[in-house]
């Protein structure tokens, strides 16, 4: 099984090895340098372990072939899992009675559509430019009336347990890189 719809896109493969599902990602043709080193390469690592349920283990075949460790797994992993949060989330619908609903800036479809999009192409940057959306969310003035409001409320809620949920998730990271084993 492969998907090479876009162009330049990294292909994938799923293969059985013993017990273990195995995805691998050809880095070889696309014009990255492959997820260790390249944040586009990682964002389509990242999309085909969404997409795929159950993988064991990534391999990257470039120009050498890498098997990522158990605790580079986990955390990417943990990265899909807060991914696939942000989908549910955006999947919620605006309030009924809500007369901006096209042009809202907390249409869950786009707002949280565009931080998972953040957070597998850059999460690095995924911080700030959560920071900037909640920024421009407290600034908005619910003139729509009460279903507004509550929405502006749920949202806020929904963007603190999104900001908590990446806290942890980088903690987690920073212990694992302790984890050396000479
Ligand atoms: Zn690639």
């Amino acid at each position: 099984m492969a998907n090479a719809k876009e162009n330049g896109a990294c292909r994938y493969s799923l293969g059985q090895e013993g017990r273990e599902l195995v995805l691998t990602l050809a880095c070889k043709e696309c014009s990255g340098r492959g997820p260790l080193s390249d944040p586009a390469c990682l964002g389509r690592a990242l999309e085909a372990l969404a997409a795929e349920d159950g993988v064991d283990t990534l391999i990257i075949s470039g120009h050498i072939e890498t098997q990522i460790q158990l605790a580079g797994m986990a955390v990417l992993g943990r990265l899909v899992v807060l991914a696939g949060d942000l989908r549910q989330l955006s999947m919620r619908d605006p309030p009924r009675d809500c007369r901006d609903r096209h042009r809202c800036a907390l249409r869950p479809g786009e707002l949280f559509e565009a931080l998972r999009t953040s957070l597998l192409s850059d999460a690095a940057s995924f911080p700030a430019v959560m920071r900037d959306r909640i920024a421009r969310i407290n600034g908005l003035v619910c003139t729509a009336g009460p279903a507004c409001r509550e929405c502006h409320d749920a949202t806020g809620e929904d963007l603190d347990l999104i900001a908590q949920s990446f806290d942890e998730l980088a903690r987690y990271i920073i212990k694992q890189g302790f984890q050396i084993v000479v």
